[in-house]
């Protein structure tokens, strides 16, 4: 048997079930058993997986520990992890952003002086973003509760990450800049991708999570439609996969329509559907689309 693919995913925090969750929706079954798991293999043992921490991630990767793992964007960044990205997956999005006292007369960055005292988990990413903007910071580096440290005196500004800003907002923290939009991310470690067997491994695995991807954002919708309207329901459906359009049997004034549609879109299609005297609308989920 060919090694199992090795994938570290992490162990706890806020990315940890909705990693967990993809990888079932993908169609592997992991054995994870009870609370303080460490080690998983799916059925039939083709990938293996490590769980630690959402931190440790990016470099067990770049390190070749895990051939690929599940983590934040802000991780793999802060942690200037060698290693590929993949694919985004759409969950644990956030922005890191420097944030000011409410109270700060704040005029922009431009007026920032040398010496700023700021704090913040990313000091690399944040180091860096001043740099860039020619700004020599007096970095205060906190491993948690960043947000409380211009209270207590110890800094002027805070770079943070925010989801939905209530945490800011709660500490009388106003986000001024967006320095980083994060959300999880599927890398790969670059000697696993060459390597010809797992990383044609690796391409399958993303092809499958992609195909999971593009099925939550869509819907499968089946309506049947008067004949003589199917030009006004071809309208609605502009720039969306050709819909397929199927006889009735016994029904010469009825056509039935299927098509895949953006979940978004779905309220208006019916809408739209009902208005031109639509029958049996059925709008299901889909579990896998494939390109
Ligand atoms: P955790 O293990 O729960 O600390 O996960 C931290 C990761 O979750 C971060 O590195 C981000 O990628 C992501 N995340 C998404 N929203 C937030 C947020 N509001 N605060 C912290 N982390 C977030």
């Amino acid at each position: 048997m060919t090694d199992s693919l090795k994938l570290a995913l992490p162990n706890k925090g806020r990315l940890s079930d909705p990693a967990i969750d993809l990888l079932e929706q993908a169609g592997f079954h992991l054995d994870v058993t009870h609370e303080r798991k460490l080690q998983a293999h799916t059925e039939n043992g083709e990938i293996k997986v490590l769980f630690v921490r959402t931190s440790d991630i990016a470099e067990f990767v770049e390190e070749g520990v895990a051939d690929a793992g599940v983590t934040g964007l802000d991780q793999v960044k802060e942690a200037q992890a060698d290693v590929e990205q993949m694919l985004g997956l759409g969950f644990g999005s956030c922005r890191l952003m420097l944030a000011v006292p409410e109270t700060t007369d704040w005029s922009g960055i431009k007026d920032v002086e040398d010496g700023v005292r700021v704090a913040t988990s990313f000091p690399t990413i944040t180091r860096q973003w001043f740099d860039e903007r020619g700004i020599e910071i007096d970095l205060v580096p906190v491993s948690g509760a960043t947000e409380i440290t211009p209270h207590l005196g110890v800094a002027d500004l805070v770079v943070d990450l925010v989801s939905t800003g209530s945490t800011m907002a709660a500490n009388s923290l106003e986000p001024v800049e967006t320095i980083l939009d994060s959300q999880a991310v599927f890398v790969a470690n670059r000697d696993s991708l060459a390597d010809e067997d797992t990383g044609e491994r690796l391409q399958e695995f993303v092809w499958v999570m992609e195909s999971v991807l593009e099925a939550e954002d869509s819907r499968y919708l089946m309506a049947n439609v008067p004949r003589e309207k199917i030009d006004t329901v071809r309208e609605m459906l502009p720039g969306l996969s050709s819909p397929t359009v199927l006889d009735l049997l016994d029904r010469d004034e009825m056509v039935a329509v299927h098509a895949v549609v953006p979940e978004d879109d779905v309220f208006g299609l019916v809408r739209g559907l009902k208005e031109v005297d639509a029958e049996g609308i059925l709008v299901t989920p889909i579990e896998r689309l494939v390109p």
